[in-house]
């Protein structure tokens, strides 16, 4: 999910927190759930602070998983809260079995703590007798007990099995101790699957909030098993194995018409670009699209090229570079060492070795 449309919140412990501008939605919608049930002003407040306090436990709970994941090497960049949660960018995970094991619990974990302390708060100054409550709305004498129960519902449905959930991964990592972790995934991911075909099922007949998270964790269980199958296939592979010397080349001089002629004849997603012979930028298909819509068939290769698409190094781990022109959505990266153009890599290229490497197993 991409972080732009995001409000920044600090940097507690050098994470940067971020809060996603859909959570306005999220505020919205619940002023108008409380109008259209004839709620006054300060009941409103009162129920949007609740949700703003639920938030802060996300954000501690996020931070649980980053803190630990740095702990063990691992590289956060930032969190990110949504409307259905808090997400942590990890761009370096731990993978031993026991560090992804700890990493996972940390997040359900913190919400423990946060719960027990309110129970403990409640129980030392404000006692309350929960048969005699109401839970209509949320009122200032029903807030502590609400906010407990809802930490407590955040670590309930993490525990379940399932990815994207932590306890996917607490299940995973238990498994990586008997089986190899590409086998652990896919067992993790079945299971889950039955869990959203559940979810899916009883949500029809009790709430369409169930069928959500039911797809949510079909999805999210088809995600994190590509994602390691891609991850087992490509560890085996150095950058240098599979970059391309073949590469076709434009002058930056050249125009954009001569782009477009060429470009038929290419296997590749496009261009290197060079002048006097040194590397300049890489020319790709939407590049030249963009060119010509823009600049004309007599626009210059180099006004329409990207120059600023971070060169890839010889002995980068191919995984991660893979990771990261998904991320950055690149078709096409410059692999450069010593100040050289080695080659380049081709998204397409590394979509075949995955391909190959799973038709072989
Ligand atoms: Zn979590």
């Amino acid at each position: 999910m991409k972080t732009r449309y995001a409000l920044s919140l600090g940097k507690p412990f050098g994470i940067k927190v971020k809060v996603h501008w859909t959570f306005l939605l999220l505020i919205a919608w619940i002023v108008i759930v409380s109008m259209s049930r004839g709620l006054e002003t300060p009941q409103i407040l009162m129920h949007i602070v609740f949700v703003l306090a639920l938030f802060v436990c996300v954000v501690l709970h996020e931070l649980g998983h980053s803190l630990t994941a740095i702990k063990f090497g691992g590289n956060v960049t930032g969190i990110t809260l949504l409307p259905i949660g808090g997400m942590a960018h990890m761009t370096k995970m731990p993978e031993e079995p026991k560090e992804e094991f700890l990493v996972s619990a940390a997040g359900p974990l913190v919400n423990i703590v946060i719960a027990i302390l309110i129970w403990i708060y409640l129980a030392v100054f404000q006692p309350v007798n929960i048969q005699e409550m109401e839970f209509v709305a949320i009122t200032r004498e029903n807030f502590l007990v609400m906010l407990m129960a809802a930490n407590i519902f955040i670590v309930v449905f993490n525990l379940i099995p399932a990815f994207p959930m932590d306890g996917g991964r607490l299940f995973r990592a238990a498994l990586s101790i008997k089986m190899s972790r590409v086998q652990a995934t896919r067992v993790a991911k079945d299971i889950g699957q039955v869990f959203a075909i559940f979810f899916i099922i009883a949500g029809l007949f009790v709430n369409p909030f169930l069928v959500i998270i039911g797809i949510f964790i079909l999805l999210g269980a088809k995600g994190e098993y590509e994602m390691i199958q891609y991850q087992d296939a490509l560890r085996q592979f150095a950058v240098e194995d599979v970059l391309n010397k073949d590469y076709a080349e434009l002058d930056a001089e050249d125009t954009l018409g001569k782009a477009a002629e060429e470009l038929v004849h290419i296997s590749d997603n496009g261009f290197v670009v060079k002048s006097d012979g040194k590397y300049q930028g890489i020319l790709t298909k939407n590049d030249i699209i963009n060119g010509l819509n823009q600049l004309g068939r007599e626009g210059k290769v180099k006004e329409a090229m990207s120059s600023d698409i971070e060169p890839v190094k010889t002995d980068a781990k191919l995984f991660e570079v893979f990771q990261d022109m998904n991320k950055k959505r690149n078709e096409l990266v410059p692999v450069i060492s010593k100040d050289e153009l080695k080659g380049i890599l081709d998204m397409d290229n590394l979509k075949e070795l995955i391909m190959i490497h799973k038709a072989i197993r």
